[in-house]
């Protein structure tokens, strides 16, 4: 006989501009706690270099545009000139089933989660300062000069837009690695405890 959790699993998102070090994050964390992490879908062509960062399912615009008609998304954004979205039925069907949903998308996206799903709980991470954020575009070796462009430029935008929304529950500087998997392992358990 199945046994239907208690309560819903807790959604996760770690939102902040790319090369921040979301998805180093994220593979962490999937190795500290049981954590289920989203596949997106991407209009973006897939890259060398990509197999080291986020997993994607790279698909065509028309594609991304039938899936976003059938109302297969929980959330999507158009980012650097790329659609990217999260697909709704895997990660809802793991939070009904209890289990803790992880995703790693922009602000934009965020914010549709934040209106959406009240109860989630939203980390921005920042970088330590630019000079470093700049140091891990290149450090990943996966974008063009003119993409590494595109994102540090973005990088400002995005880390405004995610302070004046207020929509964050927390913000962690992303300097030393361990300190901040650390400090968002204990995010998670208190959320999970109940905590606000
Ligand atoms: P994102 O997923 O946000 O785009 P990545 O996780 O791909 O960023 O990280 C970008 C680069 O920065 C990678 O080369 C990664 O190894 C490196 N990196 C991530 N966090 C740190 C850190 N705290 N200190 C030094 N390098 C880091
Ligand atoms: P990249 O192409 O550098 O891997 O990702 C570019 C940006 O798209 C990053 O800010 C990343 O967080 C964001 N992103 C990745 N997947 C999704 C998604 O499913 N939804 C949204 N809204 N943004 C995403």
């Amino acid at each position: 006989m199945s046994q239907e959790p208690n309560h819903p699993g807790l959604l996760i998102v770690l939102c902040g501009p790319s090369g921040v070090g979301k998805s180093t994050i994220s593979r962490q964390l999937a190795e500290s706690m049981h954590v289920w992490y989203t596949v997106s879908a991407t209009t973006r062509a897939k890259r060398p270099g990509d197999d080291n960062g986020k997993i994607y399912d790279h698909i065509s615009r028309e594609e991304f545009f039938r899936r976003l008609d059938a109302d297969q998304f929980l959330e999507y954004a158009q980012v650097y000139g790329d659609y990217y979205g999260t697909p709704k039925h895997p990660a809802l069907d793991h939070l009904s089933a209890g289990r803790d949903v992880l995703l790693e998308i922009d602000v934009q996206g965020a914010l549709q989660v934040r209106f959406a799903y009240p109860r989630a709980v939203l980390v921005f991470i920042l970088p330590p300062d630019e000079p470093t954020l700049l140091k891990r575009l290149n450090d990943r070796g996966r974008d063009s000069a003119e993409d590494i462009n595109k994102r540090f430029r973005a990088a400002k935008r995005e880390i405004q837009m995610a302070k004046g929304s207020r929509a964050f529950d927390y913000m962690v500087i992303n300097d030393r690695l361990e300190a901040a998997v650390d400090e968002i392992i204990k995010i998670v358990k208190h959320r999970r405890s109940g905590g606000l």
